[in-house]
This record gives C-alpha cells, structure tokens and sequence, in this order.
C-alpha cells in the first residue's frame, strides 16, 4: 500500500516522479504530492485524488520544479486522516526544510505528536507521517542521515521513507522497516521507488533494501548503513521482466488484460518444474532434508485474502494425494493467537507482493518458534521471500490490477504442484503421478477454453448487473472457488457478495433468499454435484435465479439451473482454475456495465503493507 517514488540525477526528475507514481497508483489512489529541491528551498505541490490531478497542477510555467534534478513524491492509501490536500504527503518538518514520504504506520504517533508539540512544533495534518518529518527536524544538526537515523530509534511501527532536506540539494535519504524500498541504479542516476515497476524505465539493476537499513544517495553514490550506523552492503540484482509487462497492452483494463494474461501465466509458473518420467514436480525451494520429510506433521499455509483462498485449495490437495495434514489460516490470526507450530510444521506462507504485513508478521512467529517456513510469492527479492530463504516463486509477471486474478491461478497451480512432489515422497505411485502431471500440464488451455467464452459470459453478466447481493456456493475443491468468486465480486462491482458451502446455506444465510438476490453455485461434475445440485433446487424454491458453472456436457447440471458458464471436463482439483477464471470474467463483466473503476476499486489498495 502507498507508492513511493524518489530520484536524484542529471534529468529533470518531475517526469521521472509522475511517471514512477503513475505506475505505483494501484498501491494507493486517495492522494498524490511531489517536493523537489530548488534553489530557493523545497518545493512541495500536492493533490487530493489520483496522480492526473497532482500532474494537473504542475503547470510548465515553473521553471524551479521543472528543472529540479532531485525530488520525492507519494501517492497514499489513508491510513490515519481522510483523504484530503493537507493529509496528502510530502508532509514538511519544523524549520529545518526537512520533506519526507512515507509509507506504513507510526504506531506511538500520539506520544510523538505530544511531546513535539511541547517543544514547539506545530501540525498541520492529521497523519502520522508529519510526525516523522517534525522528529526528524528535531534531531537535524547538519546531517539528514543522523537525524533520520535518531528520529528512527524514538518510532514504533512500520515505515518505508523517502527524505530530503533543504540543506542537502541532490540527497535523497531512504529507509524502510516492513515497507518495501527498492534502489534502481541508473547511469548517473538513482531512481527509489515501492517496487520495481517504477524504476524498470530507468534501470533493471535494483537493490532490495532490508528492514533497519538507511540510505544516503546523491547522484553517483549510494551509502547504506545499518540502524547503528554501520555500513552494509546490499547486492543489486537483475529484474527479469520488461517494461512492457507492466503495461496495459490495449486491453481496457489491467485486470482484463490480466485474466487473458493467466494461460501464459500458468505455463511460466510450472515451466521446468514437471518431471514427466518420474511424476513429479520439482520445486527446490520446497525440498526437505529425509528427516525433515520423516518428521513432517503438518502444513499450516497463511495467506490473506485471495491468497487465503488458494490456501484452501492447497489444504484439500494436500491432505486428499499427499496424506499430510493441511490446515489453512489467516494469516493476522495465526500471528496474533499465540499459535501451536513447530520444528515438525513446514508453513507455506502465500503473498502475491511478498510484502503483506500480516503475512510477514505470521512468518516471522513461525520462524521464531522453528517451523520450516517457506514463501510462495510472485514478486522476485521480496520480503517473505528473502526472509523466509525458502519456497517458490509463481513466475506471474506483474500483477497491477488490485483484485488479484493470474496470481491466485498461479499460486493454485504451484500448490497443486506441491501437492504432487509431497504425494510422490510419501505413497503416491508414478503413475498417478505421471498423469497428475499431466492434468498440471493441461491447465493452461482449459483456461484458453474459458477465456474464448469471454462474450458469452459478458452476455450473461448482463443478467446480474443490478443485484445488490449475491451468493456464491460450493463443496470440496469448489468452496474455495466460491469464497473466491464471492471476493472478486464484491471487491469490483460493490455488489454485496458472500460465499459459503453450499451445505451451509441453509444453516443461516438461506434467510436473505428471494427473487432480487441471486446463487452463483459450482456445479462442476465430480464428487459432491449431486448434493450441490439438491441445494440449487432449494435456492430456486426460494425464487431465487441461479447461475451455474457447469462441466461441458453436462446436460443434467444445465437443465438444473437457469443460466451456466460451462467449463472444459477435467478432474475437481484442476477444475478449480477454469472454474474461478469464469467467475473472474463475470465480477469484471458486472463491474464493467456497472460503471465501476475496475483497476481501483474504492478504498482498497495492493500489497498490503499495513496490519
Ligand atoms: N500512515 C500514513 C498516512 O496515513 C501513510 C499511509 C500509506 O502508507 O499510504 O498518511
């Protein structure tokens, strides 16, 4: 949450900010601001709303902020104060001319605020963030360094910080502690930003700070120095994906391009890793010594959201071929209530970002009480993946849109992988496992074979456009799909969408059933339809019009509801993916006729970097 961009060099850094915002926007879109070093001091232009409204204001009349070559900007998901002008960030510190961004939370922002406005200071926010800038100008004496580093020792919570001081034209000082700082190191230039996406223009060499670590960087040198000041060195590593891939590519919206994206997602996320003649899947991240794998009791997976839900599938794949306990759990929860884990638990911790503040949280609690932890994330160099030293990247390409599409069918597919490999080491034969391999393999164009239903699910979705509640049911493998598929509405159209097993319907939420509220329900051929099926005629008994996604040929299932999605024949767990990519195209359809704005919805943000 919350994008930071900062830039010191030769070139007029406004383009480069503006720029480098643009492309974080989906972390954050309640407000935009820029500061610049000029020769008159600081220049500080801030906008509530999106980054095209900062930009509006930046008129080419002034020629200080155009030429300026060093500069910090922001664009914010409120966490403290609503979103408005004053709120939004560069936010300024006492007389010093010290300009900072911010990103996460300072926890004891009160007894901050408390003990600086005694000694003189006064605020013109709401935020958390001018405490810091205020901090820091106490502690000022000539060097933004020192003071950043003792304003950093009196702060409880999480920050990613981009600074500059008046004093010090053409530095840029950085520091993170739970919020992401990436380095771009360019020719002659520095380019800082939340993630990689900002800075591949520019360079694809980039260096991951670590938590504690704070930077000083002019325009050829870059020093970073742990929080005692103790230089250390952080290598820079290749980013292996294009400027393009960050891009819209003619599609109207980054989540439609990245639905479409998934076939090609799947097959970059399981490429090298099936071994056909052996019926497995090769995951060195996930390799456990003999003993370990002797010992093992039981996987705990964590995740939020989206990731949560995949986590189910991986819980079910898991204990149905492997015979491995599996247990899936919210991440926040699992952290927060003291939890029984320990060296004979491996814990899968799942995070598209590798940043999530929950699901960090829940590996460090895991790691501190011996679990093997490793991380299933999308993002290369990020935090749980380097923390965790262990564990599998999806190999996604990078997800803009803030609802989560390829990076849920990716992180299923290395769970279904995962699932193989832990089933082959324990009593799954080869050739289960050889056509476990193949059902893998076969993803992708299943998907293919959804996604060419893309109109005719627009069609439908037209059906369902002016619901204001939905419910989404499901069993076995499907649960999962319908917790999903309940997530993506709600998160795009603001349709009030609930998902639950279908047996659980009528334990409590049967009660909301009538005409105006329709049932999305998984009707996929298998284990549990005909129960499924029982529930839809229930749904229908109470009015109720129901929507199911039905395999191909399944003339009994289309007959039972009123309208379906059919989805190519495959067995229930691979069914997962054709089955949420349909349900993925409907939310995006409803959204669409409704009007809303897909790629940020309201008062949501990605990568979620606050508790
Ligand atoms: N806590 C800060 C604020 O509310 C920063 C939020 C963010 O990460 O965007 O302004």
């Amino acid at each position: 949450m919350c994008g930071i961009v900062a830039y010191t060099g030769s070139n007029p850094a406004v383009p480069v900010l503006l720029n480098g915002l643009r492309r974080l926007e989906y972390r954050g879109y309640d407000s935009a601001g820029i500061a610049v070093n000029t020769p008159d001091g600081i220049s500080i232009r801030k906008s509530k709303g999106k980054v095209s409204e900062l930009a509006g204001l930046l008129g080419e009349d002034e020629t200080q902020i155009a030429e300026s070559t060093c500069g910090i900007a922001h664009t914010r998901w409120a966490t403290h104060g609503p979103p408005t002008t004053i709120n939004a960030h560069p936010h300024a510190g006492g007389k010093n001319g010290i300009v900072l961004v911010h990103n996460g939370i300072i926890e004891n922002h009160h007894a901050l605020r408390s003990t600086l406005t005694a000694k003189g200071y006064e605020f013109l926010s709401e935020t958390d963030t001018e405490v810091l800038a205020h901090l820091v100008d106490s502690h000022y004496q000539g060097d933004l360094v020192d003071a950043l580093t003792a304003a950093l020792k009196e702060v409880h919570g999480t920050y990613g910080i981009a600074c500059l001081s008046e004093k010090e034209e053409g530095v840029l000082v950085v520091a993170r502690r739970g919020s992401p700082i990436v380095i771009g190191v360019g020719e002659g230039e520095t380019i800082v930003a939340s993630d990689a996406s900002a800075i591949i223009n520019h360079t694809r060499q980039a260096i991951y700070l670590d938590d504690h670590d704070i930077a000083k960087i002019s325009q050829n040198k870059i020093d970073i120095r742990s929080s005692d000041n103790v230089p250390v060195s952080r290598e820079a590593s290749e980013i292996d994906w294009s400027a393009d891939a960050a891009e819209k590519g003619g599609y109207e919206h980054y989540m439609l391009k990245e639905i479409f994206e998934q076939p090609e997602a799947i097959r970059n996320t399981i490429r090298g890793r099936m071994d056909s003649e052996r019926g497995t899947a090769v995951l060195s991240g996930l390799d456990l010594s003999p003993r370990e794998l002797a010992e093992l009791q039981r996987m705990l997976i964590v995740g939020c959201g989206t990731s949560m839900n995949a986590g189910l599938v991986g819980e079910y794949a898991m204990e149905d071929f492997a015979g491995v306990l599996a247990e899936v759990e919210q991440a926040a929860e699992f952290r927060y209530r003291n939890p029984i884990v320990g060296s004979r638990d491996l814990v899968i911790a799942i995070s598209q970002s590798g940043e999530t503040a929950d699901t960090l949280a829940a590996v460090r609690e895991a790691m501190d009480k011996g679990a093997l932890v490793a991380g299933l994330v999308n993002v290369v160099g990020s935090t749980i993946a380097r923390e965790t030293g262990r564990g599998v990247y999806l190999h996604a390409g990078p997800e803009i849109s803030v609802a989560s599409t390829k990076a849920f069918t990716s992180q299923v597919s290395v769970l279904l992988m995962a699932a193989l490999k832990f089933s082959r080491s324990r009593r799954m034969s080869v050739e289960q496992g050889r056509r476990f391999v193949r059902e893998i393999e076969a993803i992708p164009e299943l998907v293919e074979r959804v996604l060419a239903k893309n109109d005719e699910i627009a069609k439908i979705a037209e059906k369902y456009v002016d619901q204001t509640s939905a419910f989404f049911i499901g069993r076995g493998y499907m649960y999962p799909v319908a917790l999903e598929g309940a997530l993506k509405l709600k998160e795009i159209s603001y349709i009030h969408a609930e998902g639950y097993h279908a047996a659980e319907l009528k334990h409590g939420p049967i009660a909301l059933l009538e005409k105006s509220v329709p049932v999305i329900a998984l009707c996929n051929d298998g284990p549990g339809k005909d129960k499924t099926l029982g529930n839809v005629a229930e749904c229908q008994a109470r009015d109720s019009r129901v929507l199911g996604i039905v395999t191909e040929g399944d003339e009994e299932a289309m007959a039972a509801v009123n309208d379906y999605i059919s989805v190519p024949p495959c067995p229930l767990h691979t069914a997962v993916i054709p089955s949420t990519v349909a349900l993925q195209l409907l939310s995006y359809h409803i959204a669409r006729l409704r009007g809303c704005p897909i790629d940020q919805p309201r008062n949501l943000a990605k990568s979620v970097t606050v508790e």
